[in-house]
């Protein structure tokens, strides 16, 4: 007998919390996930990140099955056609879903007539944000800036509030946790977990195969199941937590993850609910096992950010991921994808993606945004790049992150300045300098940091842009009257024809 209701669950939703599923029944309702060549051929994936997407979906089918639902798992040519033979298949079968989270995706549905049910999956439904910004424009507010929104959470969601006032007397405790590298003890902080791989991951290796781009293949960095999530979200909050805030935006070439969480991958695909993790950090703090500096820089991206960049990317999707307010027209050069390149902190960075398919949040923006920005690389070659290659890629965060947040592509929409910074900030920040074969204080000639010969003419091209930015201004006037501007101009000219071919 044919059930009359099939939740289609999609790749980034699996939790037995989230929307439909929350109030599915097992024994009487059925779950549908589809695995689809269209989408796995779509891109050159990062052989990790291709094999995190579709384990993790398998396992979590394997669990439901266990739960005693009736689950179909429809490998298809595409989505579409997996929907129109389910329903021939399954006539009287309602399917619904729980809203998607790309705009592709709602589409696609309201195509096919798929009925949807809202989301829990974040913490405040993007209806919620876009009201939020209404009223404040009510309030006579001209801009809605992170700062505000995050304190707006914390109180409507009650975290991290002793009554009305924020827990530890403040809001922001971001002045200390923007320490530069340590010099020594490197090995401060505890190694990530790494599983066995089990027979359904390796399984999933060979199947994908054909689909995997350049990348080192999975070794159990990345769980792909709930009960590998809750273990790395425990040894998180036990033994890095205490740590994470100092040096949040520290890199360093011999210490991959410092004491960032590398929860992102689960929070995006539903292994992790954002509500969970929130409260784990929050109780280590009331029981005094982490101090309220690293307790609060860490809630504040998950509650503050990551919210933030889901709320702008349904309010100005979907001309938002086609924005290039600079005019940047520079193709995306081949250094990015080989980490073949004489600029070593580009290269170490380039290096830890093809292994693992990660680079933290300032690796992201200061080395590799930093200098698609200044380089002027294309931003939705930049965005199909990452996209590619990291293993918690999705469209809701990637397209402001990099056309709001690295690129200022969106013409300080999002970001009230560019990040961009010469050889002199990397170099303050990470231990990559020490190493390389440019001089990151010289801005001209062979042996020049491209960083600092990009940053410079950056400012230069776009002074009519940035000349009034009061963050930025005094850079830009500092550009125009170098004494060496011209030649600044030729070299960045030369960095530029390198870069585009593969030669610097
Ligand atoms: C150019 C660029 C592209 C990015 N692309 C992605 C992406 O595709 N997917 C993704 O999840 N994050 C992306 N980020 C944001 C951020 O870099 C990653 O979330 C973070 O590095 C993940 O590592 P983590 O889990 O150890 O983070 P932690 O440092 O431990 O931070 C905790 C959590 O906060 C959230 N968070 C932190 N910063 C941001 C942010 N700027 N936007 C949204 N959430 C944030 C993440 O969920 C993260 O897991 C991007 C940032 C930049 C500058
Ligand atoms: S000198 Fe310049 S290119 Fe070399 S590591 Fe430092 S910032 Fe990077």
């Amino acid at each position: 007998m044919t059930s009359s209701r099939a939740i289609l669950v999609f790749g980034d939703q699996l939790n037995r919390a989230i929307g439909a599923l929350s109030s599915a029944r097992s024994g009487i309702d059925r779950v549908l996930f589809i695995e689809s060549t269209e989408k796995l051929a779509a891109r050159e994936w990062h052989p990790q990140r291709l094999h995190f997407y579709v384990s993790s979906m398998r396992h979590f089918a394997e669990e439901l099955r266990h739960e005693g639902f009736t689950v179909d798992y429809e490998r298809s040519s595409s989505f579409r056609t997996a929907i129109t033979e389910y329903r021939r298949a399954h006539p009287g079968t309602e399917i619904i879903a729980t809203e998607p989270n790309s705009f592709g995706a709602r589409e696609l549905l309201a195509d096919l007539g798929v009925a949807t049910v809202a989301s829990n999956q974040f913490l405040l439904h993007h209806v919620g944000f876009a009201d939020w910004v209404d009223a404040r424009r009510a309030k006579g507010y001209k801009t809605f800036k992170l700062e505000d929104f995050y304190r707006h959470q914390r109180t409507m969601l009650g975290v991290l509030m002793d009554g009305d006032e924020p827990a530890g007397g403040r809001w922001n405790f971001d002045d200390e946790n923007r320490e530069p590298p340590p010099r020594d003890g490197h090995d401060r902080w505890s190694s990530p977990l790494i599983d066995d791989l089990d027979d359904l991951d390796r399984q999933v290796i060979d199947d994908t195969a054909v689909h995997a781009g350049r990348g080192s293949l999975p070794v159990g960095w990345w769980a792909t199941s709930r009960e590998g999530a809750l273990k790395r979200l425990a040894h998180f909050i036990d033994s890095l937590l205490p740590q994470f805030g100092p040096h949040e935006d520290a890199m360093l070439a011999d210490n991959w993850h410092l004491a960032h969480s590398l929860l992102s991958p689960y929070l995006n695909n539903g292994l992790l609910m954002a509500d969970e993790v929130v409260r784990a950090a929050e109780r280590a703090y009331r029981e005094g096992r982490a101090d309220i500096a690293s307790v609060e820089g860490f809630i504040r991206q998950i509650i503050g950010w990551r919210e933030y960049v889901w709320g702008l990317y349904w309010m100005w999707m979907p001309a938002y991921r086609d924005e290039n307010a600079l005019g940047a027209d520079l193709d995306l050069p081949p250094a990015f994808a080989t980490g073949e390149t004489s600029m070593n902190c580009v290269g170490k960075v380039v290096e830890g993606i093809n292994e693992r398919s990660w680079a933290h949040h300032i690796q992201r923006l200061m080395i590799l945004g930093n200098l698609a920005l200044t380089a002027g690389v294309e931003p939705r070659q930049f965005t199909d790049w990452m996209s590619r290659v990291f293993i918690d890629a999705a469209e809701w965060v990637m397209v402001p992150n990099v056309v709001g947040m690295a690129l200022f592509a969106d013409g300080g929409r999002m970001a009230t300045k560019p990040y961009a910074s010469g050889g002199a900030y990397i170099d303050k920040m990470s231990d990559y300098c020490k190493g390389c074969r440019y001089d990151r204080k010289k801005r001209t000639g062979d042996d020049a940091c491209p960083f600092t010969t990009l940053y410079w003419d950056f400012l230069d091209r776009h002074a009519a842009t940035f000349g009034r930015n009061p963050r930025i201004a005094t850079q830009v006037r500092s550009a125009q009257k170098l004494a060496d501007i011209a030649e600044v101009r030729v070299r960045a000219r030369e960095v530029k024809g390198l870069l585009r071919e593969g030669r610097l």
